[in-house]
């Protein structure tokens, strides 16, 4: 069954994110539990939680995930950086477990200098540190490349979850396809599309991805540029997105909009995607 959503705002509290998913014909849903860009997380109490599980329910949308402040950077060579990082995940997380929420997804960081491996190790020793939430996935999700930032590769993301002391058990992968697009992962006819389950297959698993972030991309493969399109109509196209979305590997997993909110918004690149489920 295909469940696909968008990211929705929760300024009017838990219960009506449900409500502003459900009018945008989405049936799962992402949400923040804080500012994007600053370091506060929300108190969830147990009546809003209790209307959030009520109404998701009622509405049959599912599953949720919540996904980290831009802030949170695990990779940094800074102590005090990566201490105050690791407190907001872990009350993010703590926060989704409060929610029922399955899914928890952020950005691994960036180096900012101190070279990729050790950004990598650095990002994987911290994952250590969290207590993740019976109930809870904490999924790591691949980046475009920009700047010094860490997790353009699959493989880099399974060297984070090997350096951690947890195990698939409790870390996952969350795909962006603009990210994927930008780091050079082309999938835009069938012979790079095999290439690139074929990558997944042999570093983090299909199994381990948990959700998928669809974006289109402005800038064209390989460009390390992060910047969201509508579904079919940048660099990716139609085509891109429909190998992706109805391959067998992939069509099953959670998938959420990050496009632009413009005049299009998130209900015309929700009925894309279903569309581009069964066009031929
Ligand atoms: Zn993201
Ligand atoms: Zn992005």
């Amino acid at each position: 069954m295909l469940r696909v959503g968008a990211h929705v705002s929760i300024a009017d509290g838990y219960p009506d994110a449900v409500e502003h998913e459900g009018e945008l014909g989405g049936n799962c849903g992402q949400i923040f539990v804080g500012s994007p860009r600053g370091w506060a997380v929300s108190d969830v109490d147990d009546a809003e939680a209790e209307a959030f599980r009520e109404a998701a329910a009622d509405r049959d949308v599912r599953p949720w995930i919540v996904h980290g402040t831009y802030l949170i950077n695990l990779a940094t060579p800074k102590d005090d950086l990566a201490a105050k990082s690791l407190d907001c995940l872990q009350a993010e997380l703590d926060a989704a477990a409060a929610l029922d929420i399955p899914y928890y997804v952020f950005h691994p960081g960036a180096h900012t200098g101190a070279g990729e491996e050790t950004g990598i190790e650095n990002v994987g020793n911290r994952l250590s540190d969290l207590e993740v939430p019976d109930g809870v996935t904490v999924l790591l999700e691949n980046t475009a490349g920009k700047g010094t930032t860490v997790g353009r590769r699959l493989a880099h993301l399974d060297e984070m979850v090997a350096v951690s002391d947890h195990s698939y058990d409790d870390i996952g992968v969350c795909l962006d396809t603009c990210h994927l697009f930008a780091a050079g992962y082309d999938f835009t006819d069938d012979a790079s599309m095999a290439d690139l389950i074929d990558e997944i297959r042999d570093t983090v698993g299909i199994e381990h991805i948990h959700y998928l972030h669809l974006n289109d991309s402005k800038h064209p493969l390989g460009s390390e540029k992060d910047e969201h399109e509508h579904i079919g109509e940048g660099e990716i196209g139609d085509e891109g997105f429909r190998r992706f979305v109805t391959h067998d590997a992939l069509c099953e997993k959670p998938m959420v909009l990050e496009t632009p909110v413009d005049e299009k918004g998130y209900a015309w690149n929700i009925d894309r995607v279903r569309d581009l489920r069964t066009e031929e």
